[in-house]
């Protein structure tokens, strides 16, 4: 077998981590001019949020892609033709701190093929985390994949180490597994995802009462998904992804469009997923996490695929026209938050000033809230929608009209009689002036 240096298995290793999708801007390549400052090389460092918002490079590798299964979609199968390396824990050690140390990443993502066996893979990333940490005093983020199916020590010391914690579930539906990942198990993945929830709720609630007890995962735990593989529909993905989220706390489930490579399994489409599904599913994801749509309300049985044309709440709102217009200046959070164009962070805002004044279009406008989509389903103090003009405003118009042409017709009356009561408030100044009499 060819040795390889470092920088050949970085090049293999950090190239096949690109298809894990928790960090999108893997790849990116921007050498610096020498005048300015930032660089960033193409090998493996990516973009992450950490959980108080913050953007942060990680260095993204796979310890191996070297892989003992054979999931049909995925590039590092055991039967797929490519050049394969493999790092020693030491070998991702120091590269992480080197690269730490001239200020290319803030930490670590770190996956991996299974290699001999669940639990023999997980010991080689733990010890990676532990080293760091133990060792060299790491404080830098650390987001390890669990492996499915591993030793439950192996994933309690594992969340010891990391900050994140991730357990692939890989496709929408057992049935999917059976077909494309023939040695990967629902039951199995999930059993996973449960210790690492159940295990972390535990600490989390000891941590509560005795502040010396150890964090445990952080950042807590997620998920990547591949769609398009199969035929799987929309709100079957939809409602995996809402079973995850209630079943075991996961902070965010990842879809990643299948594309097509040379030479594939027949059973895999020639056609890649559009970016667009995934970017609605996301959409969709967003509605179940932060809007309160339930996964069933985001589809329907009869149309199961996301409508890719527009978003999935602009969707849901033009199949719920009774539940419109929402009035901005008096309608509840949750009813503001099924508007479409306006955001959550929107709705905190208006909530926050229509305790002072009504809002008008224009206040809305300056809240960047998207109008074009909006201003169909809202009351706001100048405004309602086109459809309800027909109905409101006219009866709004022929009233004003109608007491508008009774002041006129009150207002002549006085102007007429006015000259009369004149001559007849002068007439008796005059007469009580002659007599004395008031
Ligand atoms: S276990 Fe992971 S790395 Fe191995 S073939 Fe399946 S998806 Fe690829």
């Amino acid at each position: 077998m060819v040795s390889l240096t470092v920088q050949q298995k970085l090049e293999i290793l950090a190239d096949a981590a690109k298809y894990d999708a928790s960090c999108a801007s893997s790849g990116a390549k921007r050498a610096g001019n020498g005048k300015g400052i930032g660089h960033s090389d193409g090998n493996g460092i990516c973009h992450s949020y950490t959980p108080d918002g913050r953007c942060i490079s990680l260095l993204k590798l796979l310890l191996t892609n070297y892989c003992t299964y054979d999931c049909v979609f995925c590039v590092n199968r055991v039967s797929s033709d490519i050049r394969r390396a493999r790092f020693t824990p030491e070998e991702i050690v120091s590269l992480t701190l080197d690269f730490y140390k001239r200020n290319y990443i803030e930490g670590l993502f770190l996956s991996s093929g299974i290699i001999q066996s669940p639990d023999y893979t997980m010991e080689q990333l733990v010890q990676v985390a532990k080293t760091l940490r133990t060792v060299h005093y790491f404080g830098g983020y650390i987001h390890i994949k669990a492996i499915p199916g591993c030793a439950e020590r192996l994933l309690e010391e594992a969340g010891t180490y990391a900050d994140r914690l991730s357990a692939n579930i890989e496709l929408p539906t057992q049935a999917d597994l059976v077909q494309l990942a023939p040695e990967k198990k629902s039951h199995v993945i999930e059993g996973t995802m449960g210790h690492i929830h159940d295990h972390k709720a535990g600490l989390d609630e000891e941590r509560s009462r005795f502040r010396s007890t150890p964090k445990f995962a952080p950042a807590g735990q997620s998920t990547q998904m591949v769609i398009g593989a199969t035929p799987s529909t929309d709100r079957q993905i939809i409602q995996r992804a809402n079973h995850l989220y209630t079943s075991y706390k996961l902070r965010r489930v990842y879809y990643t469009g299948f594309s097509p490579y040379p030479e594939a399994d027949t059973r895999l489409p020639l056609q890649a997923s559009p970016m667009v599904r995934e970017h609605r599913l996301y959409q969709a994801d967003w509605l179940m996490r932060y809007y309160g749509f339930a996964a069933d309300e985001i589809t329907t049985e009869d149309k199961p695929e996301l409508d890719l044309s527009i978003d999935p709440k602009l969707a849901w709102a033009r199949r719920h026209p009774e539940f419109f217009p929402v009035d901005i200046n008096a309608a509840a959070r949750e009813a503001l938050l099924r508007v479409p164009g306006i955001g959550y962070g929107s709705v905190d805002r208006i909530l926050r000033i229509r305790k002072y004044h009504k809002l008008s279009i224009e206040d809305l406008r300056k809240l960047h809230v998207r109008l074009k989509d909006a201003e169909h389903y809202i009351i706001a103090a100048d405004h309602l929608p086109i459809h309800e003009v027909t109905i409101f405003d006219v009866a709004q118009k022929a009233i004003e009209s109608e007491v508008r042409a009774a002041a006129s017709e009150s207002i002549s009356k006085v102007e007429a009689a006015l000259p009369a009561m004149q001559m007849q408030l002068f007439t008796q100044a005059a007469n009580s002036a002659v007599s004395g009499v008031l």
